[in-house]
């Protein structure tokens, strides 16, 4: 197959410094390329060195559907099953290999979703919108020039129990203010819009189910991160620097509140308006393509647990001990349990998806959606599995994580021998090893950014009881209860 142009981390880097400065800092602003942000940068670019790596080729790369040629995987959309393994195996990857989230999945996820619903809506307006056409003009520039996309879906949501047509301020779900000839204006705030602050395209699509009266807020496009009219608000998650005990990779992450004051929309990146029954089914698409890519990074995550428990227990003398067996397995059994719902939600992907009273319908232009039931099972399970791994990080490790000294205390002449003497727990293990390890651990643990991984492990794609809403209404519990009527003889 052809090969597209694969960008490289440089020419990604020159895209993000030449943008319009719209990203808020604390106060100020700030320029993408700031070194704050660098971590994060670092970490959205693996996928650019790896996709350049002929050994990674049949995960990174895809061809593309529209073109032909070879493009960034992260650009794709999934044509068959395998398509979806891959999406799902590619995610673990590049997430072990980044230590924790990679960042590129809302991209794939949003781009997906709007795939589909723009190609239905077009269908049940019977031509007269041109959604589709509009998505795929977008989608070849965006797979042309390997950019990178985030997905901007959950709105500040205002009071939980009204609806957006019911909230005290009608901006508090992003909606469609004015519709003109050549396009719409919207406002709203989308907020934790992970790595909104360096990506090239912002996707958005609706947080959730609408009523017919709620057209304005059934909207779905995409459009530059640095467009006029959107001010972003972002969050810098760094580690504590060392210039020493350095770590192999620097892990980094941003979220934004992405502000849409006013923002005009030009009609050819408008992929839904006003279609109410597709705006409900895009926002279980992302939430659902989102739930998949849960299936490849959070056992990678897992992965980064195990082997951090696994080190805490051999430094500390008691791999051996029966306890610490039985929570490596615990670890282990959660992601691959986790990974395994992935896999057999790729293997059992089709083009459909639940419509609530009439079960799985076929759905898009014949891309593939992976297993609902499937997907929720295991996003649910390892997502609330989080905090449990978290604790047997600490019971393992004791509370050195808690505490252990800062860097420039080892390399202080007066404490440095002190220090390590007193680090020494299993005399088998290099004393700087064990520094490392234990601020490692600490990262994970006590850092901010640990506690703010955490939390996004645990809400992202949707909190457990969304899940398990989508599980208890898609699964055919009354075909369960005609099986144990039959076997406990229950006639009525
Ligand atoms: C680090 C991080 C990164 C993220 N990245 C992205 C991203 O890139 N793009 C994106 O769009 N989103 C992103 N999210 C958002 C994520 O999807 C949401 O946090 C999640 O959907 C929960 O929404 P919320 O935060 O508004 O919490 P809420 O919905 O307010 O949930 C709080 C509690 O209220 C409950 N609740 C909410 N509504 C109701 C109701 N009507 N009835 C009963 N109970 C209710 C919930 O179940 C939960 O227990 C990210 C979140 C985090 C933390």
């Amino acid at each position: 197959m052809a090969k597209g142009k694969l960008r490289t981390k440089k020419e990604y880097l020159d895209a993000l410094a030449k943008k319009r400065r719209n990203i808020y800092f604390d106060g100020n602003l700030i320029d993408r390329t700031d070194e704050l942000q660098m971590t994060c940068i670092n970490t959205m670019s693996i996928p650019y060195e790896l996709a350049q790596d002929p050994q990674h080729s049949d995960l990174m790369l895809a061809k593309s559907h529209i073109t032909g040629e070879t493009i960034n995987r992260f650009t794709h959309i999934h044509q068959n099953k395998e398509d979806l393994h891959k999406k799902q195996d590619m995610t673990r990857m590049t997430c072990q290999l980044a230590g924790g989230c990679i960042q590129r999945c809302m991209g794939i996820d949003g781009t997906n979703a709007c795939n589909a619903i723009s190609y239905e809506a077009d269908k049940a307006n019977n031509g007269s919108t041109e959604y589709h056409k509009n998505f795929l003009k977008w989608l070849e520039r965006f797979q042309k020039e390997d950019l990178i996309g985030c997905c901007a879906q959950t709105d500040v949501k205002g009071d939980r129990m009204k609806r957006p047509s019911q909230q005290a301020d009608p901006d508090l779900y992003l909606h469609v203010v004015e519709r003109k000839s050549d396009g719409i204006v919207v406002r709203g705030c989308k907020v934790h819009n992970s790595e909104a602050s360096i990506a090239d395209e912002i996707i958005v699509v609706p947080t959730r189910a609408l009523l017919p009266e709620e057209k304005d807020y059934a909207v779905a496009f995409a459009i530059p991160a640095d467009w006029e009219g959107i001010k972003q608000v972002v969050t810098i998650h760094n580690l504590r620097e060392r210039k020493h005990y350095k770590k192999g990779f620097m892990q980094g992450a941003t979220d934004s509140y992405t502000i849409f004051d006013n923002v005009f929309i030009p009609w050819e990146r408008v992929f839904i308006c006003g279609e109410t029954i597709h705006g409900a089914v895009g926002a279980l698409l992302f939430a659902l393509f989102h739930r998949h890519s849960y299936s490849g990074c959070k056992p990678a995550i897992g992965d980064m647990m195990l082997g951090t428990v696994a080190l805490a227990a051999e430094y500390n003398g008691i791999a051996k001990a029966s306890h610490v067996k039985d929570k490596l397995a615990e670890i282990i059994m959660t992601s691959e349990l986790g990974y395994a719902a992935g896999y057999t939600a790729s293997d059992l992907g089709k083009p459909e998806v639940y419509m609530p009273g009439f079960g799985f319908v076929p759905y898009g232009p014949g891309s593939y959606i992976p297993n609902s039931i499937y997907c929720n099972v295991g996003r649910c399970l390892t997502g609330e599995a989080v905090y449990r791994e978290a604790e047997i990080l600490c019971d393992i490790s004791g509370g050195v994580t808690a505490t252990f000294p800062h860097e420039g205390d080892f390399l202080n002449p007066e404490t440095s021998e002190l220090l390590k003497k007193y680090t020494m727990r299993n005399p088998n293990i290099n004393i700087d090893d064990a520094i490392k390890l234990w601020m490692h651990a600490g990262d994970l643990l006590c850092s901010a950014s640990g506690g703010i991984m955490l939390v996004g492990n645990y809400h992202g794609g949707g909190s457990p009881v969304m899940e398990s809403i989508a599980i208890t209404t898609q699964y055919d519990i009354e075909a369960r209860k005609k099986m144990v009527k039959r076997i406990a003889g229950i006639k009525s």
